[in-house]
């Protein structure tokens, strides 16, 4: 039987210098097509490379007339010689930039309709146009690599479990509703009208009866469902390493994620990660850095204001301070080609009243004293100012001052990551933090109780133990979050195994025992038979890839994301069913009025 067509014994990238003179064919895309006269070069496309393929004038009426019907993005084969190129045609850019494909035959496997954009490096279409075709703007280069890039983490990660006592597990995608902090998407049953699954938020529960059944040390590169309003980049599924082991203490977790993301750099990217990294408490990095995922790429450290700000005549700052409040700083260096603009400190003032500031207050160091903003306010202590401060001539103080420590410190952090990026700050590379000794509450100013500041699951810091009820603001958790640029890469804890201790933990975040028992009962079932102590962890491998890639957007990692408001426009999801479908499922519409 003749073959269908003919089957490539070469890719795009391969061919070298030292393949001169071999009959090869090449399967691929029409990237580009250039001619001269009857002279063509066309560049042929696959995930390897780009090889230039050349009809030569002298080819033959059928080769010239088949390579004058190419067309963008026709998908060819191609059979020819491969030849060195001419010394002067050199392209060293090219891997295969040292020869040619002289073509002996030209087949057109499939042709392509008219292009929604040009195959690039970066497909620079609007988004939406780039995710309806995201078949296409995949087969841009910057995807291609971004695609690949992922495979290569999510591969050294698998590499890495193998070598040790890790068991990967699959967990189900089909579970009990048992809602971790976000909404859960919902599966209706057909088989029992009325009752759902949910699609898990994390397989938490899951991974934690695995400890109950022995399987001590547990991975899993787990698909995560939240049905979240859209905002800033989330998507509504996304990935993460979900790892759960026995018998551990907090540092037996962080020690294994250091040694893992070691691996994984040195491996993926050759870049040699400390052997430890940074540790910084919840309260540290809040007071420092005015964020629990701190970028510390650069410094631009805040301190405390109290001092000085206290012996002021502005108002705002004494009588914050003599009601409790806090007032923090941050120096804003003298730097070359940026001018502290009233209109740039206007902009900076806008960033600190996102997080609640009521306004950002700033003083210039100038002639060995401080003047315009609120300099006037200290008059007779501008040189202790100075001195408090460190601030040299050129420097501007940006203050900002809050009844609540919390809100003065986010709005003074949102100042700090802007200035970091406007500066020019932030060093390339990568810095790990470890942000330790959370709040395990938070209380939810909406519906008026406390809830889980990470999950239920969390275990209190022994030291709280007696007194949870009392005062669950100040109760800290044995919770710990891994920080990459300014990222929380992952969040873990070490969990309660106990039924009285969780249960409390359900008190307080309003879950009262019959509703605990409905909707946790397999858990604490499961906890009364000797649970061993257990904690894990689960990075974000979306957001491992995206800081990797040196992206802004997970959507960059992801073959096929949703957009920004939550739909697929490439396959029209979410899209209404038939009639027929929803009737199995027990289910009717209620038409929005
Ligand atoms: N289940 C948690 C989450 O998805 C991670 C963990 O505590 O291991 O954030």
């Amino acid at each position: 039987m003749e073959e269908a067509f003919m089957q490539r014994t070469a890719t795009c990238g391969s061919l070298r210098a030292a393949d001169e003179g071999k009959t090869v064919v090449l399967n691929g895309w029409v990237h580009r097509d250039r001619n001269h006269g009857a002279l063509h070069f066309i560049n042929l496309r696959d995930r390897y490379g780009m090889t230039q393929v050349v009809v030569d004038d002298d080819a033959s009426p059928e080769l010239q007339k088949a390579a004058g019907e190419l067309k963008l993005e026709y998908c060819i084969a191609v059979k020819g010689t491969v030849r060195r190129r001419p010394d002067d045609m050199i392209n060293p850019e090219m891997a295969t930039g040292e020869i040619e494909v002289k073509a002996e035959r030209i087949d057109v496997l499939s042709k392509c309709d008219v292009l929604p954009f040009m195959i690039d490096e970066e497909n620079n279409a609007r988004e939406d146009l780039r995710l309806k075709y995201r078949y296409l703007d995949l087969r841009c280069n910057g995807m291609q690599k971004r695609i690949a890039l992922r495979h290569e983490i999510v591969k050294a990660i698998r590499e890495y479990f193998y070598k040790t006592d890790f068991l990967e597990i699959e967990t189900p995608t089909l579970i009990r509703s048992t809602p971790e902090g976000a909404r859960d998407f919902l599966v209706p049953s057909r088989i029992y009208p009325g009752k759902f699954f949910a699609l898990p938020q994390s397989p938490q529960l899951y991974k934690q009866l695995l400890m109950v059944s022995g399987f001590d040390k547990y991975f899993q590169i787990a698909r995560c469902y939240r049905d979240e309003d859209p905002r800033g980049d989330r998507q509504l599924e996304f990935t993460q390493l979900d790892i759960e082991m026995s018998y551990v203490k907090r540092d037996d977790v962080l020690s294994l994620m250091e040694d893992l993301f070691g691996d994984v750099f040195r491996k993926v990217l050759n870049v040699e990660l400390p052997a430890h990294f940074r540790r910084l408490s919840y309260h540290d990095a809040m007071n420092t850095y005015g964020s629990d995922k701190p970028d510390l790429r650069f410094g631009l450290e805040m301190h405390d204001a109290a001092s000085f700000a206290s012996k002021s005549t502005f108002n705002a700052f004494t009588e914050t301070l003599a009601a409790g409040g806090a007032v923090k700083y941050i120096v804003a260096p003298k730097t070359e080609g940026h001018d502290y603009t009233r209109k740039y400190l206007g902009e900076l003032e806008a960033a600190a009243k996102i997080y609640g500031a009521h306004g950002m207050a700033w003083m210039k160091a100038d002639g060995g004293t401080v003047t315009g903003g609120v300099s006037k306010f200290f008059a007779g202590m501008e040189k202790e100012v100075l001195a408090e401060t460190g601030a040299k001539d050129g420097d501007v103080i940006l203050l900002v001052a809050h009844q609540d420590w919390k809100k003065c410190c986010t709005s003074m952090g949102a100042v700090r990551s802007r200035l970091g990026a406007d500066l020019g700050l932030i060093k390339p590379g990568y810095e790990f933090c470890w942000i330790i000794d959370f709040p395990l509450f938070e209380y939810n100013e909406d519906e008026g109780h406390w809830e889980a500041a990470h999950h239920m699951f969390s275990m209190p810091q022994a030291e709280y133990l007696e007194t949870l009820e009392e005062n669950p603001g100040a109760v800290k958790g044995d919770l710990y979050d891994l920080v990459l640029n300014g990222y929380e890469l992952a969040s873990g804890s070490i969990r309660i195994h106990d039924v009285e201790l969780q249960k409390r933990i359900f008190r307080i975040c309003n879950i009262p025992d019959e509703v605990s028992k409905e909707r946790f009962g397999f858990l604490l079932d499961a906890f009364r038979f000797s649970p061993p102590p257990h904690g894990g962890i689960a990075p974000g491998i979306d957001r491992l890839c995206m800081i990797v890639a040196n992206e802004q957007s997970i959507k960059e990692v992801i073959a096929f994301p949703k957009n920004t408001a939550a739909l697929s426009p490439m396959d029209d999801s979410p899209s209404p069913v038939e009639e027929k479908q929803l009737e199995e499922l027990h289910l009717s519409i209620k038409k929005p009025e």
